[in-house]
């Protein structure tokens, strides 16, 4: 049976755009880096850590398929981003000696496992931390609905929604410079007010599991750390 819980279990949720940096396309190394050294103060702290990565720093199916190509071969692409993204995190967080595994939602021999969520928890257990890849492993998602479906599965305290702003503002603060930022929120006050948090699917799968999401900065440097720890960072987004 799945191992007992005593430990504070975390989902954390990059975008690929995340790991973009100053870059236009694809990945900063010094980026990389300085997530893995967030993520290893986590799990020293004994948080067990999941993460999921989106893709969009390289592909979206969306897009391709604006440009003419068929939408499921697009997301396939897509999700195939999802993974080199991965990659490029465990090799990250295995060069500060985080042991680290990447489990994907599409078989992919000899470059990652494949997703098991009692293997995944026994590996969260014993302080290695797991990235779920390719996303959910179907078409039409987005890396937002895995991260909320793995984050239900594995029975994570919260959901950790990396973004480049301190949190949930009534308007984008980047334009209205008077926006205010939201401590904590309801989901139903969320999509009241269509702050647009995350696709529907994936909010509406939160909601209905009421499984806890924190919005917060991952650029400013302790966010992540404090969002766990202190639990004071960005808002929450709860019943
Ligand atoms: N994708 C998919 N199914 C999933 C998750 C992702 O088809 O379950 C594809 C989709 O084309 C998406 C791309 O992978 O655009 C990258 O994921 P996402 O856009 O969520 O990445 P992020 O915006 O977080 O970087």
């Amino acid at each position: 049976s799945a191992p007992e819980k005593n430990q504070k279990r975390i989902l954390l949720k990059l975008s690929g755009e995340a790991l973009m940096g100053a870059e236009s396309f694809g990945i900063d190394p010094s980026i990389l880096d300085r997530i893995a050294d967030e993520v290893k103060q986590l799990v020293e702290e004994d948080v067990q850590v999941g993460i999921v990565i989106g893709g969009g720093n390289l592909f979206r199916g969306e897009k391709l398929a604006a440009a003419g190509m068929n939408r499921v071969a697009g997301d396939h692409m897509g999700m195939l981003a999802t993974v080199m993204n991965s990659l490029a995190m465990q090799d990250a967080l295995e060069r500060v000696r985080v042991g680290t595994r990447v489990m994907s939602a599409i078989s992919l021999t000899g470059v990652c496992e494949d997703y098991d969520r009692r293997f995944a928890l026994r590996f969260m257990k014993n302080k290695q931390v797991v990235i779920f890849t390719a996303g959910t492993g179907n078409p039409f998602f987005t890396t937002d609905t895995a991260a909320c479906l793995r984050g239900i599965e594995i029975d994570a305290d919260v959901i950790l929604k990396a973004t480049k702003v301190d949190g949930v503002y009534s308007a984008d603060p980047k334009i209205y410079p008077d926006a205010v930022k939201y401590d904590h929120l309801t989901y139903n006050e969320a999509l009241e007010k269509e702050l647009g948090i995350m696709d529907l699917t994936a909010f509406c799968l939160a909601r209905d599991h009421k499984k806890n999401i924190r919005v917060f900065n991952m650029q400013k440097p302790g966010a992540l750390i404090k969002a766990v720890l202190d639990e004071s960072e960005g808002t929450l987004i709860s019943c």
